[in-house]
């Protein structure tokens, strides 16, 4: 029996995995299949149910620039409008029937004989495809807290990426644990129905004002009549942050006085809305602004001085059937806990699942074993025709979009390449692998991660190994430009 070579496989139906699959068709491949393991496609937009969700970077620039959405509700969209975006463009390209939902993917192999990825299926089942991409997303492998007893509790337990609307939270004692960008949007929220909620926070967030508010009828229909219009608001919005990306964050050691404004704006937000020097106290971060993912919210922090919110600062012993226990040995009684702890960036994912390339090379292991590179945060050495969408360094800007398109660009540019040497295997060199490190590693001395005070944020930017790698230390116009103009001979061109 031959088995069936599909052009590509890309594993995840998030946008990531979206936007290549459209570049991919758009470049003439059409036999695709899009692995998935939810039961939808939409990715973090189809997983995350949670009250309150909703985008925290403007909606006109958090959306494909070649896809505008003219109906966006409000300024930030909520979550539900951000998978309905992702059903009408999974339509729109003709996406759906490549996908297959509730198939969860245990790793991939290149065959160099046959010069394939073979991709293993839970349930046995294999897929073969020429190229690999793998688009699973930083922020997919949920975490569960490392505090004993969470397993005791008689309540309801439920981590943020498994939120149960079947759960009647009104007149509840609610404990949640965490207080990342989740928890920010879900606190305000829960407390609005508890009868009692408890926050339990190990390291506070800077929150700065979020501008948002519904957009009116006539701007949606404007956008709708005149795209300029929208795409003009785009290149507002998309400017703001990347202003505040790159004079805060990545030029950190130059421009201090600019990282300074945003620890400013957050600090007088909190200032405005909580009198209580105590409360804010324990609510200012100690580290640097940037070190950790900053939120936007006008609501989460007059949520702590309602009578009915504590937090709680101290550190927790144990949790047990009743409730969670401090360190001081303060127990707070609950009916339901909520984890939103986040998620494990770099034991379980960065891959998220096996790849093995030429010559036995684990991707997972190498990483671990040498440092956490990939090639314009894309391409690995020893792995012919794979598109490592999720990569170190990949992360450009701070909308995924724009890493997205920047990884579209890419593809275009190598795809094209390959055909005009009547190429089928491609592969990037060593050698320019160890050039994009190295000039990676030296742009990062003079952010924040490197050059300000980051100890205390615990951020899942650091890996393992203290390096702050996941987002690309350079301006998105700059990771644009290098996608449509790397150096060919970045890469070996073989045919099969
Ligand atoms: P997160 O930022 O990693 O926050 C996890 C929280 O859980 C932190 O406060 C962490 O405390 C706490 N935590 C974890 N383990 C703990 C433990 N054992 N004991 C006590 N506390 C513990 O995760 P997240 O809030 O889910 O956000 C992740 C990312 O998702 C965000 O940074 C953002 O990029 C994205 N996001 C985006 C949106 C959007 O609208 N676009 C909305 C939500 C989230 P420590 O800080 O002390 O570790």
């Amino acid at each position: 029996m031959t088995t069936h070579i599909h052009d590509a496989v890309i594993v995840g139906a998030g946008f990531g995995g979206m936007g290549a699959a459209i570049q991919l068709k758009r470049l003439g491949y059409d036999d695709l299949v899009i692995l998935e393991r939810e039961d939808d496609l939409g990715g973090t937009w189809h997983v995350n149910r949670y009250p309150g969700l909703a985008v925290d970077i403007p909606s006109s620039t958090y959306s494909y620039s070649f896809e505008p959405n003219p109906h966006w509700t409000r300024l930030f969209a909520p979550g539900p409008e951000l998978k309905a975006y992702a059903v009408h463009v999974a339509d729109k390209y003709d996406l759906r029937r490549h996908m297959r939902f509730d198939t969860v993917v245990e790793g991939a192999r290149w065959d160099e004989e046959t010069s394939t990825w073979r991709v293993s299926l839970e349930g046995g089942e294999s897929v073969v495809g020429r190229f690999l991409l793998t688009a699973t997303g930083f922020l997919s492998q949920p975490k569960l807290p490392d505090i004993p007893g969470v397993e005791d509790f008689a309540g309801t337990v439920m981590h943020t990426t498994r939120w149960d609307d079947g759960i009647d939270l009104q007149g509840k004692r609610i404990g949640i644990i965490g207080t990342g960008a989740t928890a920010v949007q879900l606190i305000p929220e829960l407390a609005k129905v508890a009868d009692h909620l408890t926050v339990y926070q190990r390291t506070p967030i800077y929150v700065s004002p979020k501008m948002d508010g519904p957009v009116p009828g006539v701007v949606r229909g404007a956008f709708a009549k005149v795209p300029l219009t929208q795409k003009a608001t785009r290149l507002v919005g998309t400017s703001i942050l990347e202003l505040l990306m790159v004079a805060g964050v990545l030029h950190f050691r130059d421009l201090p006085a600019a990282n300074q404004i945003g620890k400013r704006v957050c600090e007088a937000h909190l200032r405005r809305q909580v009198k209580d020097p105590e409360l804010r106290a324990k609510l200012t971060p100690d580290y640097d602004f940037g070190c950790k993912r900053p939120t936007f919210s006008n609501t989460y922090f007059p949520t702590f001085t309602k009578p009915h919110v504590d937090l709680e600062t101290t550190t927790i012993d144990h949790v047990d059937a009743a409730g969670i226990v401090t360190a001081d040995g303060n127990r707070a009684d609950l009916d339901v806990l909520v984890l939103a702890t986040g998620f494990n960036l770099w034991d379980t994912n960065f891959p998220a699942i096996e790849v093995i390339g030429r010559e036995g090379r684990d991707l997972g292991k190498w990483w671990r074993e040498t440092r956490f590179q990939a090639y314009e945060g894309i391409a690995v050495p020893k792995f012919p025709n794979f598109f490592s969408l999720n990569s170190p360094y990949s992360y450009s800007g701070l909308s995924y979009f724009t890493t997205i398109e920047t990884q579209m660009a890419h593809m275009e540019r190598l795809l094209k390449a390959m055909a005009k040497r009547g190429a089928d295997v491609v592969e990037v060199t060593e050698e320019a692998n160890d050039a994009f490190l190295e000039r990676m590693t030296g742009l990062l001395g003079n952010s924040v991660f490197s050059a300000g005070s980051c100890s205390t944020a615990r951020s899942y930017y650091f890996n393992q190994h203290g390096e702050a790698v996941l987002l690309r230390p350079t301006s998105t116009l700059s990771a644009h430009r290098e996608a449509v103009r790397f150096p060919l001979d970045d890469y070996e061109y073989r045919t099969a």
